[in-house]
């Protein structure tokens, strides 16, 4: 989608520091992280929010959790804990309309969440 900010950085018409790429996702660093590890895990394919999720990207969404995970691994968060988060519409934050998963983790998460 043209006017969006994460389907540039997919595209990579925007710069960001890409951890993560293959042929349906990408992840970056967050530009203001909320934790020691804050990385957002893309979809290349431009969803607005989970509402829009249909049966077809069932196995995208998987695949978004895999790659938090081995990320999740390189970074030496894995044994400690993480947190992954999707945020949908206006009362949990969404600011980007693209789905991304954050992956968060270095320190302790409260629960339960603001
Ligand atoms: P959300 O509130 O769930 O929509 O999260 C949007 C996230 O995108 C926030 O954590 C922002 O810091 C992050 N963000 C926005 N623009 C960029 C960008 N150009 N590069 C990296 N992260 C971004
Ligand atoms: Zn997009």
């Amino acid at each position: 989608m043209s006017d969006c900010i994460f389907c540039k950085i997919a595209e990579g018409g925007i710069p960001a520091e890409i951890v993560y790429e293959d042929d349906q996702v990408v992840a970056f660093q967050d530009l203001n992280p909320q934790a020691p590890v804050h990385i957002l895990v893309i979809p290349r394919k431009h969803i607005p929010t989970t509402n829009d999720l249909r049966e077809e990207d069932a196995e995208l969404m998987g695949r978004l959790h895999l790659v938090a995970k081995e990320i999740a691994m390189k970074e030496g968060i894995a044994e400690a804990g993480y947190r992954t988060v999707l945020n949908c519409n206006a009362q949990a934050g969404q600011t980007v309309f693209h789905i991304h998963l954050h992956l968060l983790g270095g320190r302790p998460m409260g629960w339960p969440p603001g």
